[in-house]
């Protein structure tokens, strides 16, 4: 495909845009064709790297004049690589990351090459914040499309739960402003299923006033490691909205390669509530590590950046539970011994709260059940490790898949993750997101996402 256009075209798209556009061999394209997973390496024909929302008409409007197959990156942190493209176009947002903040009417808006480290660094200077991530370099843009769980999610909802408009351009190259009062089922869709209908130019966001939190975590011996998730499980039937939970089975960070279990936390209730609510996971067992404070939110967002480096091997699996019975814990427990790469995590996150008091077809995100996300974050370096720690995360999924409810977060579906696990993802809505997708997407322009195919008319 390199190379393969008809280069007057090119030239006056080229004329056009604003931003760069690089080739294969160009200098940059092998910085901008990578992504987080260090596992994706396609190499796109064309990468546009957009600098406004007049770029991304100007690209998407060459794409289909020469029929170019496309991708289009926010973060680049989607694990199943959907952001890149072998031999098509890849519009890139990721130098695009102006952000306003409007402090007296508590809402920001960001351009879709943004991260949840930028996003919260121009928000907490005002003292407000949004749920976004539980680290700091994802992207803005795929993470709300998706859903967007984190920090903050008991106490504000999903990332999508406060969105408040998006500047969309569809696959027609018309520019929208899409808010529940323009278009109401457009709206609709791009909460749960966004990179599916266009490419979001930028995000307008409801904040809210917070400054300090609590978090950090408490780690305890890999002994306990039954008890811990136990006592996750206890310690999150009780929790209020502004408690957020992860039981964790991971590794030091030292490089030690010890196994520990852990209990991540954040509190974005007052300092003497926190104390209050914290008190049983500090009185518990008898922890080799605790780091648990009040920082400002954007510190307890970074806390665990360093866990997940650019450019690492990565294969995720994840599946909401059932329950994390007993049976479910000792085959977590039972699994970790074998995790052959000290970089790698089993994860049990709480879904609660604000999140979850939202109706199942209220958005496109139908999991609006309290209960646990079980992950598997397979993290290695060297690409001769690659097979032994697929295979791992495979056969520990398949381990527990007893316990799984038949629901799948979809920012965490990998490559692989495809037939049932879409269906899964989308649940009731799918039949409601295809009609969407007929209307805006009918030839399914946008389609390295979690795909939703139009529906036939
Ligand atoms: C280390 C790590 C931590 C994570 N933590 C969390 C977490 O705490 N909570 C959570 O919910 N998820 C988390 N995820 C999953 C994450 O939400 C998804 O990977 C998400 O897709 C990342 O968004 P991005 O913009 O960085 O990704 P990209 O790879 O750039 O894009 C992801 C998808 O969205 C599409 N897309 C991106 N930008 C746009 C746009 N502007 N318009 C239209 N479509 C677009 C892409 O085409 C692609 O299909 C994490 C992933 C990693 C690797």
């Amino acid at each position: 495909m390199a190379g393969s256009f008809d280069e007057d075209r090119f030239k006056s798209f080229s004329v056009s845009f604003s931003g760069a556009l690089l080739r294969p061999g160009d200098d940059g394209y092998e910085e901008a064709r990578r992504v987080h997973n260090g596992l994706i390496d396609k190499r796109p024909a064309l990468i546009a790297r957009c600098r406004g929302t007049a770029d991304i008409v100007a690209a998407l409007a060459f794409a289909r004049e020469t029929e170019l197959e496309i991708s289009v990156r926010g973060g680049g942190h989607n694990v199943g690589g959907r952001a890149v493209i072998d031999g098509g176009g890849m519009i890139d947002l990721s130098l695009m990351k102006a952000i306003q903040v409007d402090p007296q009417v508590q809402m920001a808006r960001a351009e879709g090459g943004v991260t949840w480290g930028e996003f919260n660094e121009a928000t907490a200077v005002h003292g407000l914040a949004t749920t976004g991530g539980f680290v700091s370099t994802t992207g803005i843009a795929g993470l709300t499309l998706g859903g967007g769980i984190g920090w903050l999610m008991g106490k504000y909802g999903l990332a999508a739960d406060n969105l408040v408009s998006v500047e969309l351009v569809t696959a027609s190259g018309d520019i929208l402003r899409v808010s529940e009062d323009t278009h109401p089922d457009l709206f609709w869709a791009l909460r749960g299923a966004g990179a599916n209908f266009g490419v979001a130019a930028s995000f307008e966001f409801r904040l809210h006033p917070l400054d300090q939190v609590t978090g950090g975590l408490v780690a305890h011996p890999i002994d306990a490691a039954g008890q811990v998730l136990r006592f996750y499980r206890e310690f999150t039937a009780a929790a209020p909205d502004e408690l957020e939970v992860n039981g964790a089975l991971v590794h030091a960070p030292d490089g030690s390669g010890m196994r520990l279990a852990a209990i991540a936390v954040c509190h974005c209730g007052s300092p003497e509530q926190a104390e209050a609510d914290l008190k049983p996971l500090l009185e518990f067992g008898s922890p080799v590590m605790v780091q648990v404070g009040p920082m400002p939110y954007p510190q307890v967002n970074t806390l665990f950046d360093d866990a997940y480096p650019r450019g690492a091997l990565n294969y995720w699996k994840s599946s909401f539970m059932r329950e994390p019975d007993d049976s479910a814990i000792d085959t977590m427990v039972d699994r970790f011994a074998s995790c052959p790469s000290i970089m790698s995590g089993l994860f049990l996150e709480h879904w609660h709260g604000a999140a979850v008091r939202v109706g199942a077809s209220d958005t496109a995100v139908p999991h609006r059940e309290a209960g646990s996300n079980f992950l598997v974050t397979s993290v290695w370096t060297d690409p001769a490790a690659t097979d032994e720690n697929v295979a791992w995360t495979r056969q520990t999924f398949a381990a527990l898949e007893p316990h799984f409810a038949q629901r799948r977060y979809l920012n965490y579906l990998d490559a692989d993750d495809v037939g049932d696990a879409v269906q899964a993802a989308y649940g009731p809505n799918f039949a409601r997101l295809a009609e969407v997708k007929r209307r805006y997407d009918p030839d399914n322009l946008f389609r390295l996402n979690v795909n939703v195919e139009p529906a036939r008319s």
